[in-house]
């Protein structure tokens, strides 16, 4: 079978919802240090792959309703804390994380080259953190074809919407491209409802919101001050996937995913 296939077939199987892969070329015009080709020399390609949110976790501040115990404050911190950052977010990274250090094994063995970084706030130490990541999953997402940025800053997918998360490999493996969006996800300015519901303004467009083609890059600017604390006192935390409604009907797209 052929390589990328098979590699895309075993992510599947290991649970992903969406792969895709993107050409290194796709990246071209990466801030320094950011570009697949500066992080493996020779690598020809990055493979990405996301799992989805389950619905009901995405949607835990529902739970506090008629609960009575609502409004403890203490029940919407458990629900916070236990079903979305457990179930909705490490539980998830843990898993691409396997996911991709099997890719990745699997292609050296092939005798490729390849690495990955681990998915965001999985086991890395805080203060590697705070500085921008090394590689932007987000961004390989959108070059795979998977989605485009939103004005919530996160790659908005036609079948899961926003409410998805991500890892890549990169490679030395020539795989097949996937191709990019052909259709716009999020609806932009006629929309605004991610920007509107955030309760502290963390999000705010930029000048590139008023272009009509896919986003390839943020149209938006995240404060991320703001938008942490604001996690911690409100039920925001994932609001801004919530409450967008790409993805939420049944004649949803396949993405440009590999068949
Ligand atoms: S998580 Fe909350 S504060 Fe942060 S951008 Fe989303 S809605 Fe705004
Ligand atoms: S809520 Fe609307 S504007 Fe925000 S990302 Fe979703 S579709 Fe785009």
């Amino acid at each position: 079978m052929e390589l990328t296939t098979t590699l895309a077939n075993t992510a599947r199987e290991l649970g992903a919802s969406l792969v895709g892969v993107a050409p290194v070329e796709r990246f071209d015009g990466a801030p320094p240090a950011h570009h697949p080709t500066e992080l493996l020399p020779g690598a020809k390609a990055v493979m990405t792959f996301g799992i989805r949110i389950l619905d009901r976790v995405m949607e835990w501040p529902e739970l506090l309703k008629g609960s009575p115990f609502y409004p403890e404050p203490k029940r919407a911190e458990a629900l916070r804390v236990c079903l979305y950052e457990k179930s909705g977010y490490e539980v998830i990274n843990d898993h691409l994380n396997t996911i991709a250090l099997r890719v990745a094994t699997h292609l050296e063995e092939a005798g490729f080259p390849s690495l990955f970084f681990p998915t965001t706030n999985t086991g890395v130490p805080e203060e590697f953190t705070r500085i921008p990541a090394m590689f932007s999953q987000r961004h390989a997402a959108v070059r795979a074809g998977l989605g485009e940025f939103g004005l919530n800053n996160v790659v908005v997918t036609a079948r899961y919407g926003p409410r998805i998360r991500w890892n890549s490999v990169i490679t030395a493996a020539p795989l097949t491209p996937s191709p990019l969006l052909a259709e716009k996800t999020c609806d932009g300015l006629a929309c605004l409802e991610c920007v509107r519901q955030c309760p502290h303004g963390a999000l705010s467009t930029l000048p590139e919101a008023a272009e009509q083609g896919i986003w390839l890059n943020p149209p938006a600017r995240t404060d991320w001050n703001t938008c942490r604390r604001s996690r911690s006192v409100t039920d925001c935390m994932g609001r801004c996937l919530r409450v967008c409604p790409a993805g939420r009907t049944p004649a949803n797209g396949r993405n440009g995913q590999i068949a």
